[in-house]
């Protein structure tokens, strides 16, 4: 627990307990009255319309439209992919009654909508000039969770799905892989996180894919968090739905199909990315605000001036609030926009008006401008700011780059290994045998993250049985979320 009103539990002492706190404290979420139900408070919600709208942008300007599909399928559509249907089985959420009376065939609550838009995928596709199709959804989705954590694990949360078809393997591979590199843009240039993209081993495959590929990034207890997923279907779901296409051959054909996913668990994972024991840290491009003005003294000059500074940082398109709150003194607006992880603070007095200037704070500093508060000219805020906004996300990308590399090591023995994944992530080389990775598992609690893209070709034996290594590359094992 924390110590006083404002504080949070110190990461080094409990990790989970500083998480708790912040998501709580920062007001980000509530718990909903159902079990691994959650609430989006205003200041966790303004973080996802920020990543939503920047994904938005990037999943249109590559060729997709958004459309809607319903939350509610007959659950005989789950069942006609096998592998899907058994994945998702322990998860589901089923309606059996409604209007007050039993159904005769239960409804199926989505926890995924391969199977609804494989069905309107198969009415919509004939010919080949039908393809490639493109869609995406942004919804909610359900799927139950034994043990909840706020946004991280939740039984519904906010994602987008795409959904596309194609007339090739080859193009819905391309297709699986666009996807990727949106994701992996959105987590280093927006969530400014340190992330690794990769291909999942057969046994972390989404349920009904051929191949998964993800991004993982790089948590500061160094854990992985799986941000972002893009799969390649194949023609398993085309020929479970009957999604067929007329070839120039005139012969029915069926289509190649990808699917690809991200969530409000990135929103966890940016809390993990940069906070610290003092709280929250925000990149600029998702804090609802970047600059906090704070007026100090009780005279309405500073406060008319902190007014009119905050609209000119509005003019200049930063999102900028004033803290006018009356009744709180200085010294707590800013340990609450610090623990709230605001970027940038700027303090407003008379003397700092005197002299034309106001006193800026930064929540951390990373090879940035060391030292405390540092007085800025008001004339030149907006400018300044700007510039300070950029460095600020940058330095944040840099650091969380740094960590994932400082604490991820290429080993080639079983005790390098565990003092690796102990602490963050292992590079190894593995036989891909399930009993293998199961007592690696059991050992460590560590599992197959990813086989980077990046990695370069590699035999030898597995870190752990010696056995020939699969995939033809090192894998990435690390504890995961
Ligand atoms: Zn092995």
């Amino acid at each position: 627990m924390a110590r006083d009103g404002l504080g949070v539990t110190p990461q080094s002492e409990d990790f989970a307990a500083w998480y708790n706190d912040v998501v709580f404290r920062a007001e980000m979420v509530e718990r909903g009255p159902v079990r691994g139900s959650m609430v989006i408070r205003p200041y966790g919600y303004r973080i996802w319309e920020l990543l939503q709208a920047d994904l938005d942008g990037r999943i249109k300007a590559t060729g997709h439209q958004n459309a809607y599909f319903p939350l509610l399928f007959p659950q005989s559509y789950m069942e006609r992919e096998a592998e899907h249907v058994e994945g998702f089985a322990p998860e589901l959420f089923t309606v059996t009654h409604a209007g007050g009376k039993e159904l005769e065939e239960p409804l199926v609550i989505r926890p995924t909508s391969e199977t609804i838009i494989g069905m309107m995928m198969a009415k919509w596709i004939n010919s080949h000039r039908d393809l490639p199709l493109l869609l995406n959804q942004w919804a909610n989705v359900l799927r139950w969770e034994m043990r909840p954590r706020m946004f991280l694990r939740t039984s519904e949360f906010l994602w987008q799905e795409g959904h596309t078809a194609h007339a090739t393997a080859d193009d819905a591979i391309a297709e699986t892989m666009l996807a990727l590199g949106i994701y992996n843009d959105v987590a280093v240039q927006i969530g400014a996180m340190g992330t690794v993209p990769g291909e999942k081993t057969p046994r972390e495959r989404f349920a009904g894919a051929e191949r998964t590929f993800t991004i993982e990034a790089m948590m500061r207890d160094g854990r992985a968090l799986q941000a972002g997923t893009s799969h390649f279907m194949g023609t398993r779901f085309a020929s479970a739905f009957g999604i067929t296409y007329t070839g120039e051959s005139g012969a029915a054909e069926l289509c190649h199909t990808t699917s690809w996913g991200m969530s409000t668990r990135m929103i966890g994972g940016l809390i993990m990315t940069h906070g610290d024991d003092k709280g929250l840290v925000l990149p600029p491009a998702v804090a609802p605000y970047q600059v906090v003005i704070v007026p100090i003294g009780r005279a309405e000059a500073p406060l008319d001036a902190a007014a009119e500074l905050a609209a000119g940082l509005q003019l200049a398109g930063i999102r900028a609030h004033v803290d006018d709150r009356p009744q709180l003194s200085p010294g707590f607006k800013f340990n609450d926009w610090e623990m709230r992880g605001v970027p940038i603070r700027l303090e407003l007095g008379p003397r700092d008006l005197a002299a034309g200037t106001a006193l800026m704070s930064r929540r951390l500093t990373y090879g940035q401008a060391e030292g405390g508060k540092e007085a800025i000219p008001l004339e030149a805020a907006p400018g300044l700011l700007t510039a300070e906004l950029a460095a600020f996300q940058a330095m944040l990308a840099r650091r969380a780059a740094d960590f994932r590399d400082e604490h991820t090591a290429v080993v080639d023995t079983w005790p390098e290994f565990a003092a690796a994944v102990a602490v963050g992530w292992a590079l190894a080389l593995h036989c891909g045998g399930e009993a293998c990775e199961d007592e690696i598992k059991a050992l460590t609690t560590a599992s197959p993250r990813c086989i980077p893209l990046a990695g370069e070709p590699e035999q030898g034996p597995c870190v752990r049985c010696g056995g020939p290594s699969a995939y033809g590359k090192r894998v990435i094992f690390g504890r995961a979320y």
